[in-house]
């Protein structure tokens, strides 16, 4: 059965989308941990990060580093905390956190935003992919 990710990868589930390329996904955590939570994804269905091919799981790296860059440009953050886990969606993802505090990357801490916020906010961190 198709993730929940690849139904948003093929357009049946929608999604707040930051950025989209041959390969990889990326697009706004729906239950973030912090304003601007990203979720990287690679189009290939994979449960597990390090079974990816090594040429896919550099490209995700340096697709998510993209991500990031922007991220820092378009969130106050003191940084981007980077996280793998996968124990609820088995389908490869990178979650870029901007984050000030410690907290921020404990899953335990959510934070809520209506569709309007969401929107603005993807619309506010695609900006600053086009410089
Ligand atoms: P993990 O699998 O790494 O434990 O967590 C999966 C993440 O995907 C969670 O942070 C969760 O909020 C997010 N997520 C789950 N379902 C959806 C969805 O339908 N849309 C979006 N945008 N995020 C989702």
């Amino acid at each position: 059965m198709a993730t929940i990710f690849t139904k948003i990868i093929n357009g049946e589930i929608p999604c707040y989308k930051i950025a989209e390329d041959d390969d990889f996904i990326a697009f706004l955590d729906i239950n973030p941990n912090a304003k601007g939570h990203t979720l990287c994804v690679p189009k290939k269905e994979v449960d597990k990060i390090f079974d990816l091919e090594d040429e896919l799981y550099l490209k995700l790296m340096i697709f998510s580093k993209k991500i990031a860059k922007a991220l820092e440009k378009a969130i106050s953050c003191n940084r981007v905390g980077v996280a793998v886990v996968g124990l609820e969606v088995p389908h490869v993802h990178v979650h870029l956190i901007p984050i000030n505090r410690m907290e921020e990357m404990t899953f335990n801490e959510k934070v809520k935003f209506t569709d309007n916020e969401f929107n603005k906010i993807a619309e506010q961190i695609r900006k600053f992919l086009l410089d």
